[in-house]
Protein backbone atom coordinates (compact mmCIF):
# COMPACT_ATOMS: atom_id res chain seq x y z
CA UNK A 1 0.00 0.00 0.00
CA UNK A 2 0.75 3.83 -0.32
CA UNK A 3 1.76 4.71 3.43
CA UNK A 4 4.47 1.34 3.65
CA UNK A 5 5.85 2.83 0.73
CA UNK A 6 6.00 6.22 1.72
CA UNK A 7 7.64 5.17 4.83
CA UNK A 8 10.39 3.04 3.29
CA UNK A 9 11.04 5.63 1.09
CA UNK A 10 11.49 8.70 4.45
CA UNK A 11 13.86 5.87 5.54
CA UNK A 12 16.38 5.98 3.19
CA UNK A 13 15.97 9.64 2.90
CA UNK A 14 17.60 9.55 6.89
CA UNK A 15 19.63 6.47 6.88
CA UNK A 16 22.90 8.23 5.52
CA UNK A 17 22.85 10.62 8.49
CA UNK A 18 24.99 9.20 10.66
CA UNK A 19 25.41 12.23 12.91
CA UNK A 20 25.02 11.94 16.95
CA UNK A 21 25.79 9.23 19.57
CA UNK A 22 24.48 6.96 21.41
CA UNK A 23 23.50 7.59 25.52
CA UNK A 24 27.18 7.38 26.98
CA UNK A 25 25.85 7.99 30.63
CA UNK A 26 23.97 4.51 30.74
CA UNK A 27 26.83 2.23 29.75
CA UNK A 28 24.31 -0.20 28.18
CA UNK A 29 22.53 1.67 25.97
CA UNK A 30 25.92 2.85 24.26
CA UNK A 31 26.49 -0.68 22.99
CA UNK A 32 23.17 -0.58 21.31
CA UNK A 33 23.50 -0.79 17.37
CA UNK A 34 22.85 2.53 15.72
CA UNK A 35 22.12 1.82 12.76
CA UNK A 36 19.05 0.20 13.28
CA UNK A 37 16.12 2.49 11.92
CA UNK A 38 12.47 1.73 12.22
CA UNK A 39 8.84 4.14 11.92
CA UNK A 40 5.17 3.19 12.67
CA UNK A 41 2.53 4.55 12.00
CA UNK A 42 -0.76 3.84 14.26
CA UNK A 43 -4.03 5.10 13.26
CA UNK A 44 -7.12 5.53 15.76
CA UNK A 45 -9.31 2.82 14.13
CA UNK A 46 -6.32 0.30 14.67
CA UNK A 47 -4.86 0.02 11.37
CA UNK A 48 -0.49 -0.47 12.07
CA UNK A 49 1.72 0.94 8.76
CA UNK A 50 5.48 0.51 9.21
CA UNK A 51 8.94 0.06 7.87
CA UNK A 52 12.70 -1.05 9.01
CA UNK A 53 13.07 -1.91 12.63
CA UNK A 54 9.62 -1.89 13.74
CA UNK A 55 9.55 -5.15 15.63
CA UNK A 56 13.05 -4.10 17.66
CA UNK A 57 12.85 -4.23 21.33
CA UNK A 58 14.98 -1.38 22.97
CA UNK A 59 13.88 0.08 26.19
CA UNK A 60 10.94 3.38 26.56
CA UNK A 61 13.28 5.69 29.00
CA UNK A 62 11.80 9.38 28.95
CA UNK A 63 8.63 8.01 26.79
CA UNK A 64 7.52 6.91 29.60
CA UNK A 65 7.13 10.08 31.42
CA UNK A 66 3.78 11.31 29.23
CA UNK A 67 2.42 7.80 30.13
CA UNK A 68 3.05 7.80 33.80
CA UNK A 69 2.14 11.44 34.62
CA UNK A 70 -1.43 10.07 33.06
CA UNK A 71 -1.66 7.04 35.24
CA UNK A 72 -0.64 9.80 38.11
CA UNK A 73 -3.04 11.88 37.31
CA UNK A 74 -5.81 9.43 36.55
CA UNK A 75 -4.87 7.56 40.24
CA UNK A 76 -4.75 10.70 42.66
CA UNK A 77 -6.68 13.61 40.84
CA UNK A 78 -5.31 16.94 38.96
CA UNK A 79 -5.11 18.63 42.47
CA UNK A 80 -3.12 16.28 44.07
CA UNK A 81 -0.47 15.76 41.13
CA UNK A 82 -0.51 19.59 40.35
CA UNK A 83 0.71 20.57 43.86
CA UNK A 84 3.63 18.28 43.68
CA UNK A 85 5.06 18.90 39.75
CA UNK A 86 4.22 21.73 37.30
CA UNK A 87 3.21 22.14 33.82
CA UNK A 88 5.91 24.91 32.98
CA UNK A 89 8.82 24.28 30.36
CA UNK A 90 12.21 24.50 31.86
CA UNK A 91 13.92 25.02 28.72
CA UNK A 92 16.47 22.96 30.24
CA UNK A 93 18.23 19.53 29.81
CA UNK A 94 16.45 16.83 30.40
CA UNK A 95 18.57 16.09 34.08
CA UNK A 96 19.15 19.71 35.11
CA UNK A 97 19.29 19.97 38.93
CA UNK A 98 16.67 22.33 39.05
CA UNK A 99 13.47 23.19 40.61
CA UNK A 100 10.83 26.07 41.54
CA UNK A 101 12.37 28.25 43.85
CA UNK A 102 10.29 28.15 47.66
CA UNK A 103 8.20 25.03 46.50
CA UNK A 104 10.83 22.78 45.28
CA UNK A 105 8.42 22.00 43.36
CA UNK A 106 9.92 20.19 39.95
CA UNK A 107 8.76 22.55 36.60
CA UNK A 108 7.25 19.90 34.48
CA UNK A 109 6.51 15.98 34.33
CA UNK A 110 8.57 15.66 31.25
CA UNK A 111 12.10 16.22 32.56
CA UNK A 112 13.73 13.83 35.57
CA UNK A 113 12.76 15.92 39.03
CA UNK A 114 9.36 15.60 37.27
CA UNK A 115 9.08 12.16 36.10
CA UNK A 116 10.69 10.81 39.48
CA UNK A 117 7.80 12.80 41.35
CA UNK A 118 5.47 11.73 39.01
CA UNK A 119 6.25 7.82 39.37
CA UNK A 120 5.78 8.63 43.16
CA UNK A 121 2.56 9.36 42.32
CA UNK A 122 1.15 6.48 40.17
CA UNK A 123 -1.27 3.99 41.77
CA UNK A 124 -3.02 5.07 45.22
CA UNK A 125 -1.15 6.15 48.37
CA UNK A 126 0.61 3.80 50.14
CA UNK A 127 1.88 1.27 47.87
CA UNK A 128 5.27 -0.60 48.56
CA UNK A 129 7.91 0.55 45.51
CA UNK A 130 7.50 -3.08 43.95
CA UNK A 131 3.61 -2.36 43.88
CA UNK A 132 4.20 0.69 42.54
CA UNK A 133 6.17 -0.48 39.78
CA UNK A 134 3.66 -3.55 38.91
CA UNK A 135 0.93 -0.42 38.87
CA UNK A 136 3.48 1.31 35.95
CA UNK A 137 4.25 -2.15 34.16
CA UNK A 138 0.14 -2.81 33.89
CA UNK A 139 -0.91 0.66 32.88
CA UNK A 140 1.28 0.79 30.06
CA UNK A 141 1.09 -1.95 28.85
CA UNK A 142 -2.59 -1.47 28.66
CA UNK A 143 -1.57 1.76 26.78
CA UNK A 144 0.35 -0.73 24.02
CA UNK A 145 -1.92 -3.15 24.46
CA UNK A 146 -0.09 -6.08 24.86
CA UNK A 147 2.28 -7.26 28.21
CA UNK A 148 5.55 -5.28 28.66
CA UNK A 149 9.16 -6.92 30.25
CA UNK A 150 11.72 -5.23 31.76
CA UNK A 151 15.59 -5.01 30.65
CA UNK A 152 16.89 -5.87 34.15
CA UNK A 153 20.67 -5.61 32.43
CA UNK A 154 19.77 -1.29 31.50
CA UNK A 155 18.16 -0.92 34.87
CA UNK A 156 21.40 -2.42 36.79
CA UNK A 157 23.37 -0.26 34.62
CA UNK A 158 21.85 3.03 34.88
CA UNK A 159 21.50 2.05 38.68
CA UNK A 160 25.27 2.21 39.02
CA UNK A 161 25.29 5.67 37.28
CA UNK A 162 22.67 7.51 38.96
CA UNK A 163 24.63 9.58 41.13
CA UNK A 164 22.45 13.03 39.16
CA UNK A 165 19.19 11.14 39.59
CA UNK A 166 19.93 10.27 42.96
CA UNK A 167 20.97 13.93 43.78
CA UNK A 168 17.90 15.22 42.50
CA UNK A 169 15.50 13.09 44.43
CA UNK A 170 17.53 14.07 47.51
CA UNK A 171 16.52 17.65 46.70
CA UNK A 172 12.74 16.86 46.41
CA UNK A 173 13.31 14.90 49.61
CA UNK A 174 14.90 18.26 51.54
CA UNK A 175 11.29 19.72 50.04
CA UNK A 176 9.28 16.66 50.73
CA UNK A 177 8.01 16.84 47.33
CA UNK A 178 9.42 12.84 47.87
CA UNK A 179 9.42 11.59 50.84
CA UNK A 180 10.11 7.92 52.39
CA UNK A 181 12.79 6.12 50.60
CA UNK A 182 13.69 8.16 48.00
CA UNK A 183 16.15 5.79 46.99
CA UNK A 184 13.71 3.27 46.19
CA UNK A 185 11.94 6.27 44.37
CA UNK A 186 14.89 6.43 41.56
CA UNK A 187 15.11 2.40 41.34
CA UNK A 188 11.50 2.37 40.74
CA UNK A 189 11.88 5.24 37.99
CA UNK A 190 14.62 3.45 36.63
CA UNK A 191 12.92 0.15 36.04
CA UNK A 192 9.94 2.16 34.40
CA UNK A 193 12.36 3.78 32.08
CA UNK A 194 13.79 -0.13 31.40
CA UNK A 195 10.72 -1.38 29.74
CA UNK A 196 11.05 -2.80 26.65
CA UNK A 197 8.85 -1.70 23.82
CA UNK A 198 9.61 -1.76 19.84
CA UNK A 199 8.36 1.52 17.57
CA UNK A 200 5.15 -0.82 16.93
CA UNK A 201 4.42 -0.73 20.42
CA UNK A 202 5.08 3.11 20.73
CA UNK A 203 2.90 4.07 17.84
CA UNK A 204 0.02 1.91 19.73
CA UNK A 205 0.56 3.80 22.74
CA UNK A 206 0.80 7.08 21.35
CA UNK A 207 -2.52 6.18 18.95
CA UNK A 208 -4.37 6.12 22.96
CA UNK A 209 -3.36 9.07 23.61
CA UNK A 210 -4.53 10.41 20.29
CA UNK A 211 -7.98 8.00 20.33
CA UNK A 212 -8.90 10.18 23.38
CA UNK A 213 -7.23 7.26 26.30
CA UNK A 214 -9.13 4.40 24.73
CA UNK A 215 -6.45 1.73 23.19
CA UNK A 216 -7.65 1.25 19.55
CA UNK A 217 -6.42 -2.51 19.55
CA UNK A 218 -7.76 -3.31 22.42
CA UNK A 219 -10.57 -1.09 22.97
CA UNK A 220 -9.70 -0.91 26.63
CA UNK A 221 -10.19 2.56 28.17
CA UNK A 222 -6.76 3.19 29.58
CA UNK A 223 -7.08 6.67 31.05
CA UNK A 224 -9.87 9.54 30.95
CA UNK A 225 -10.72 11.88 28.39
CA UNK A 226 -9.25 15.24 30.34
CA UNK A 227 -6.08 13.43 31.30
CA UNK A 228 -5.59 13.16 27.26
CA UNK A 229 -5.77 16.95 27.16
CA UNK A 230 -3.42 17.43 30.29
CA UNK A 231 -0.93 15.13 29.09
CA UNK A 232 -0.83 16.15 25.57
CA UNK A 233 -0.48 19.58 26.54
CA UNK A 234 2.49 19.14 28.35
CA UNK A 235 4.17 17.13 25.71
CA UNK A 236 3.31 19.78 23.30
CA UNK A 237 5.55 22.44 25.27
CA UNK A 238 8.05 20.25 27.05
CA UNK A 239 7.87 17.11 25.68
CA UNK A 240 11.67 17.92 23.34
CA UNK A 241 13.17 19.57 26.53
CA UNK A 242 15.11 22.44 25.90
CA UNK A 243 14.91 21.92 22.04
CA UNK A 244 10.75 21.78 22.47
CA UNK A 245 10.38 25.19 20.66
CA UNK A 246 12.11 24.35 17.74
CA UNK A 247 10.32 21.21 17.54
CA UNK A 248 6.41 23.32 18.27
CA UNK A 249 7.64 25.37 15.43
CA UNK A 250 8.85 23.01 12.91
CA UNK A 251 6.93 19.53 13.58
CA UNK A 252 3.77 21.13 15.71
CA UNK A 253 3.12 17.58 17.14
CA UNK A 254 2.79 16.77 20.74
CA UNK A 255 5.46 14.25 21.23
CA UNK A 256 7.84 12.85 23.54
CA UNK A 257 11.75 11.30 23.19
CA UNK A 258 13.97 8.96 24.99
CA UNK A 259 17.87 8.09 25.36
CA UNK A 260 17.61 4.90 23.61
CA UNK A 261 16.05 6.59 20.36
CA UNK A 262 12.70 6.22 20.63
CA UNK A 263 10.46 9.33 19.83
CA UNK A 264 6.37 9.37 19.32
CA UNK A 265 4.51 11.53 18.91
CA UNK A 266 0.47 11.70 18.91
CA UNK A 267 -1.92 13.71 16.96
CA UNK A 268 -5.36 14.11 18.31
CA UNK A 269 -8.31 12.28 16.55
CA UNK A 270 -5.99 11.01 14.24
CA UNK A 271 -2.69 8.93 14.81
CA UNK A 272 0.19 8.01 16.58
CA UNK A 273 3.90 8.32 15.18
CA UNK A 274 6.63 6.09 16.55
CA UNK A 275 10.28 6.51 15.66
CA UNK A 276 13.76 4.67 16.32
CA UNK A 277 17.33 5.32 15.39
CA UNK A 278 19.66 5.51 18.58
CA UNK A 279 21.75 8.31 17.79
CA UNK A 280 20.96 11.30 19.82
CA UNK A 281 21.83 15.09 19.29
CA UNK A 282 23.22 17.27 22.03
CA UNK A 283 19.43 17.48 23.76
CA UNK A 284 18.84 13.79 23.63
CA UNK A 285 16.31 13.93 20.94
CA UNK A 286 16.97 10.57 18.32
CA UNK A 287 18.69 12.71 15.01
CA UNK A 288 16.88 10.92 12.38
CA UNK A 289 14.30 10.74 14.64
CA UNK A 290 13.61 14.38 14.72
CA UNK A 291 14.11 14.49 10.85
CA UNK A 292 11.34 11.96 9.86
CA UNK A 293 9.33 14.00 12.27
CA UNK A 294 10.10 17.05 10.07
CA UNK A 295 9.09 15.35 6.68
CA UNK A 296 6.13 13.39 8.13
CA UNK A 297 4.85 16.76 9.67
CA UNK A 298 5.48 19.19 6.02
CA UNK A 299 4.61 16.21 3.62
CA UNK A 300 1.48 15.55 5.55
CA UNK A 301 0.42 18.67 6.75
CA UNK A 302 0.22 16.96 10.28
CA UNK A 303 1.27 20.76 12.38
CA UNK A 304 -1.64 20.83 14.57
CA UNK A 305 -1.73 25.07 13.99
CA UNK A 306 -1.92 24.29 10.69
CA UNK A 307 -5.93 24.08 9.11
CA UNK A 308 -5.59 21.18 7.26
N1 LIG B 1 16.45 6.88 32.38
C1 LIG B 1 16.94 8.08 31.75
C2 LIG B 1 17.41 9.08 32.80
O1 LIG B 1 16.77 9.23 33.80
C3 LIG B 1 15.88 8.68 30.88
C4 LIG B 1 16.31 9.94 30.19
C5 LIG B 1 15.73 10.16 28.83
O2 LIG B 1 15.27 9.25 28.14
N2 LIG B 1 15.81 11.40 28.38
O3 LIG B 1 18.42 9.72 32.64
Amino acid sequence: SMIPDYLAEALGEVAADTTGETAGYIPELATADPERLGAAFAMVDGEVYGAGDIDTAFTIQSISKPFVYALALSDRGFDQVLAKVGVEPSGEAFNEISLESGTGRPLNPMINAGAITTHSLAGPEGLQPAERVERITDGLSAFAGRRLKMDESVHASEMEHAHRNLAIAHMLGSYGVLTGDVRAVVDGYIRQCSLLVTARDLAIMAATLANRGVNPLSGERVVPEPVVRQVLSVMFSCGMYDAAGDWATQVGIPAKSGVAGGLIGALPGQIGIATFSPRLDSHGNSVRGVSLFERFSSDMGLHVMEVP
